[in-house]
This record gives structure tokens, C-alpha cells and sequence, in this order.
């Protein structure tokens, strides 16, 4: 039966990178119909940080994840933190002891050791990576290791490997900075007679200048909560790091969840570096915000707006804002700068704008609108309605009718529904702009 496991160290938020780990397992354990388990390794103490595991948690649920056994569900292999199975690790500790395949290294005036094993001489270990194919290693090149520290603590490398086996772990998938660790789980699990799991190793992340994608880069957001901060869809970020070293068969790049763990391949994994592309993620998350309800987009804008202190008229209003602005949206926290540019107050017409009126000899037209519109309910249909019977009073048709009353109302030539835009300005701010603009 496949299991897999994500293993994360609660030592901080969870990062690109790691929640890519954890999302590949996941597809990989979907696909086969098998269990992903979460197990929380946190033996290096001086790097766990408050909140770190459960930061992992929220943000891997946010994302859409779900998963068979971990710390918080439970299972039948727990417990699933490494600080609560100490015991097991010594206890195989010494029987590698006991067979003479490790050895103790006392620290000088004390009577605590740690435990070393012992690399056998002139071995090869081979295994058939599931990304890259068959990769050698030679024992000479790798030193006597520790497995158990004086204080009592494994070393990752030996605890991944007795949680491993234990767990039943059929296929171990991680990133690639872990390849050169394989050689020495793999020596751990021959000197206790147990079946090793298949091993994949996940290339690299790169920026845009090909650049290892590290956490102090400043130039791209690193962690799973700030893409929610600021209102990122989790089905898009589902989607988009599904797509970070693997490509699914056919075209299509917008993909469910569901659709992704059908097409998930281990054979389509990248063996170059994946690519975070900026450009590709806004489109993502463009694509899943154009496909929200008005309702939903709007329960989602909410919060951004009233934190700037956005006075939300009504549900309507808000609506009518929101499906005004939904395909311009690449993450929600947008609808912020949107909302100013729309609304902005120092209403200016700039010169190529201008030009279009002089050139028209838009003034008469814009006069007869002045009038209708002060004699008008100001709802949408009601405007749109009003301007066409201008431009039948004026025999001025299509962009000659439009295009003055675009600029005139709000200063731009092209821009979302002009009626839904005039409604939601306001009858008021509308005559005083056309005013000011023909004065
Ligand atoms: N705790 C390790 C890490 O966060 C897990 C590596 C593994 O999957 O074996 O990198």
C-alpha cells in the first residue's frame, strides 16, 4: 500500500517550498489511493518555534490538503512527533550497539555519550531515485556519523529512517538538498534488515534570474499565510504549486484539485529546476477569481475594504463593485487600490484625453448628456438607456458616443461597464465631472 509522509520542522511558517513537498506527496498518496501522513520532526530543538507546527497545519489546510494520521488526527502508527518517541530511538540505538555496527563517543570529563555508527567499509549504495534515475554513492566518502546525540536526541538522520520503517512508509518523496542524506538512510535501514522505501528527490525552486529560491528573497512572497493575507484563492495556489516541477499530460494548466490528483504522474516530474513565475501565478489566481459568484467575491473583498475604512453603502453596492472590478483582480487585497483609482477624487483629464474631445467636437454631445442625466433615476439600465437616446437625439453612434462619455465621467478611455461605473459613482460626482470637463 503506498504511504507517504510530509515531515515538516516546526521552525517556522510554512514556506513555497515546503508546502510543494507536502503537496506532491499528497497527490502522489491520492492518485495511488494511499495514506499521507503528517509527522512533525522536531529534534532539533533550538529551531522549533512557537507555533511553528500548528502554522503548518493551518496553512496546509488552508491550501486544501487533507491527510490519514499526524499529531492532531491521530493513527495507528503515532505518536507522530519525534520528541514523543525518544524511547524508540534508543532503543534501536542500542541495538545497533549491541551488534557492534554503531559505537559510543564519550564527551571529554563526562559520562554522557553520543552514539556513532559505524559506515561500513567499500559498500556502494545505489537506489533508483523515482525523479533522476539511479544515483551511487560510496561508503569511503561518507564519515562515522552520529545517530543519537549525548542528550539523548537522534539525529535526523537516523530518526527519519526508524519512523520510516516503522510508519510502513512506501515512498519517500523530498526535496532534493536530502539526496545526499539517502546514503546514510539507506545504511540504517540495511544494518537493521529492513526494506528500504522508494526514494524521489524533488528539484529546486528558481526565481526569475534562475536563482535558488531562498526565504530572504525579497522579490517573491515565500510563505502560504502571506498568499492568503492578501487574498490569494487557496484552489489557485493548489494549483499553481502542483505545477512547480510537475507537468501534467495535455495543455491545460487551469486544473481542479480532483483533475490534478487523476493526472498526477511520478514519471512527469521535472529533472530541472522549477521555475516560480510571478507572471503564471497572477494568471492563476486571476483565472479563479473571474470564475467566483459576485456574492462570494464580495464576502471575500469585505474585510479589505472596511480595513481601509471604506464606507460599504450596501450588499449591492458592494456587489456592484466587486463584479465591476473581478476581472481586473489578481489577488483580492487589490480591490483596495482598485476602489481609489476608481473612485479617485482629484478627477484630471490628461492631454491624449482631452485631444479625443477637441478632435470630436465632443462638447455639444456632452451638454445633451449633462441635461438627460440630471433628469434621470441614476441605475445602470436607466443609463445606458439614456445615453442611447442622446446618441439617437444627436445621430452620434458608437465610440463617438461612448468614448466622450468614458472620458468625461471618469478620465479614462477604456475601463469596465461605463454604466455600471456611472451608477456606482453617483449621479452627483457624474454631473460635476461632465461639467468640469466641458466648462
Ligand atoms: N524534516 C525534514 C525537512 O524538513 C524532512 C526531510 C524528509 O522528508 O526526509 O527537510
Amino acid at each position: 500500500k503506498v504511504r507517504v509522509r510530509y515531515a515538516p520542522s516546526p521552525t517556522g511558517l510554512l514556506h513555497i517550498g515546503n508546502a510543494r513537498s507536502a503537496l506532491f506527496n499528497y497527490l502522489f498518496a491520492r492518485h495511488h489511493g494511499g495514506d499521507f501522513i503528517i509527522r512533525i520532526e522536531d529534534t532539533d530543538v533550538a529551531r522549533n518555534v512557537e507555533g511553528g507546527e500548528e502554522s503548518q497545519l493551518t496553512n496546509l489546510k488552508w491550501l486544501g490538503l487533507d491527510w490519514n494520521e499526524s499529531p492532531d488526527k491521530g493513527g495507528n502508527y503515532g505518536p507522530y512527533r519525534q520528541l514523543e518517541r525518544l524511547e524508540l530511538y534508543t532503543k534501536y540505538a542500542n541495538e545497533l550497539l549491541e551488534k557492534g555496527l554503531a559505537y559510543k563517543e564519550y564527551r571529554e570529563d563526562s559520562d554522557k555519550f553520543a552514539i556513532r555508527f559505524k559506515v561500513p567499509e567499500n559498500v556502494t549504495y545505489q537506489f533508483d531515485d523515482m525523479v533522476r534515475g539511479t544515483l551511487k554513492f560510496e561508503s569511503k566518502e561518507i564519515e562515522d556519523w552520529i545517530i543519537m546525540k549525548d542528550n539523548g536526541i537522534p539525529t535526523y538522520n537516523f530518526a527519519v529512517v526508524v519512523d520510516d520503517h516503522l510508519m510502513e512508509i512506501s515512498h519517500v518523496l523530498r526535496g532534493e538538498e536530502h539526496i545526499t542524506n539517502t546514503p546514510k538512510q539507506i545504511m540504517v535501514y540495511n544494518a537493521f534488515g529492513w526494506e528500504t522505501p522508494v526514494f524521489g528527490h524533488m528539484t529546486i525552486i528558481v526565481n526569475e534570474n534562475k536563482k535558488k529560491l531562498s526565504k530572504r528573497d525579497k522579490n517573491v512572497i515565500q510563505f502560504i499565510s502571506e498568499y492568503a493575507n492578501l487574498g490569494y484563492l487557496p484552489e489557485a495556489m493548489f494549483n499553481f504549486i502542483s505545477l512547480l516541477g510537475f507537468s501534467p499530460k495535455g495543455e491545460e494548466e487551469i486544473l481542479t484539485q480532483e483533475e490534478i490528483i487523476a493526472l498526477f504522474d511520478d514519471k512527469r516530474l521535472s529533472k530541472a529546476p522549477a521555475m516560480f513565475d510571478k507572471e503564471k501565478l497572477a494568471y492563476v489566481n486571476s483565472r479563479y477569481i473571474k470564475k467566483l459568484e459576485v456574492s462570494k467575491l464580495a464576502e471575500l473583498a469585505r474585510p479589505y475594504l472596511e480595513k481601509e475604512n471604506i464606507v460599504i453603502e450596501s450588499q449591492e453596492w458592494l456587489e456592484t463593485l466587486v463584479g465591476l472590478l473581478q476581472d481586473r483582480l489578481t489577488y483580492i487585497a487589490e480591490i483596495v487600490s482598485l476602489y481609489k483609482a476608481f473612485f479617485h477624487e482629484n478627477f484630471v483629464i490628461n492631454e491624449e484625453e482631452k485631444q479625443f474631445l477637441v478632435e470630436n467636437n465632443s462638447k455639444e454631445l456632452l451638454v445633451s448628456m449633462l441635461n438627460a442625466f440630471e433628469a434621470i433615476e441614476f441605475d445602470a439600465p436607466t443609463i445606458e438607456q439614456t445615453i442611447k437616446q442622446v446618441g439617437k437625439d444627436t445621430g452620434i453612434k458608437g465610440k463617438l458616443l461612448f468614448m466622450p462619455a468614458r472620458i468625461a465621467t471618469t478620465g479614462e478611455m477604456h475601463g469596465p461597464s461605463l454604466p455600471v461605473s456611472l451608477a456606482l459613482l453617483g449621479k452627483e460626482r457624474i454631473i460635476s465631472r461632465i461639467k468640469e470637463t466641458i466648462k
